[in-house]
């Protein structure tokens, strides 16, 4: 089975994603995946390097965040081609991991699920962690140090908790749960699904 996880930013989601992997799930995280391909000596560098010329690249052989922000900034056609290069790579990833996972379910945690009709139609089942804003406000400031300010900016980029419960198979309400509250939310869920995935393969 493969479910697809998403959340805003300090939902809860990364905590999510590693309780379905102590229920046994193999994890895909995607933000991981494009760090990796990124950094110095990522496999993604050198092409990016190639497309769009070597100021977009750290002295240390890393992909220039900023830089390339900056290029891909408001322009369409510069944004498709780093995505034409990245998105085959990530692809490439994902079936190593499907490959690896040899039938156990997989969770594939992606940020951008709610945004992204492709991937959501890759996974049978999507679980979105939601929690108030101002609970997601207050985790993320505790953690990062970005101001309150700073948090509602990400915040107002990404998709709604709306929109992001209109996709959803299942919602985990991440409030007022302590972790371990949250582990049984988790397991709950898991084993139901489990249990769903036996009886539609009877
Ligand atoms: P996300 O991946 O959605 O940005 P995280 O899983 O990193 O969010 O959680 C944000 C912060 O909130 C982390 O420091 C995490 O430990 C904490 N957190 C999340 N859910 C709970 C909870 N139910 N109880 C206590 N702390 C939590």
């Amino acid at each position: 089975m493969k479910i697809g996880l998403t959340g805003g930013i300090g939902s809860g989601k990364s905590t999510v994603a590693s309780l379905f992997e102590a229920c046994g799930a193999v994890l895909f995280d995607a933000d991981a995946v494009s760090r990796e391909l990124t950094a110095a000596g990522g496999a993604a560098v050198a092409l990016i390097a190639e497309a769009f010329g070597t100021g977009v690249v750290t002295p240390e052989g890393a992909l220039d965040r900023a830089a390339m922000r900056r290029r891909v900034f408001g322009d369409e056609a510069q944004r498709r081609r780093l995505e034409g290069i990245l998105h085959p790579l990530i692809a490439q990833r994902r079936e190593q991991v499907m490959a690896r996972a040899a039938g156990r379910s997989v969770v594939f945690d992606i940020p951008l699920l709610t945004e992204s009709p492709a991937w959501r139609q890759r996974v049978d089942r999507i679980v979105v962690v939601d929690c108030l804003e101002a609970t997601q406000v207050a985790r993320v400031v505790a953690r990062s140090g970005l101001t309150e300010d700073e948090v509602r900016r990400i915040m107002a980029s990404q998709a709604s908790r709306a929109q992001r419960r209109a996709v959803a198979d299942a919602v985990i309400f991440n409030e007022g749960l302590d972790l371990q509250e949250l582990d049984g939310e988790v397991r709950h869920l898991w084993a139901h699904w489990q249990a769903c995935e036996t009886m539609l393969r009877l």
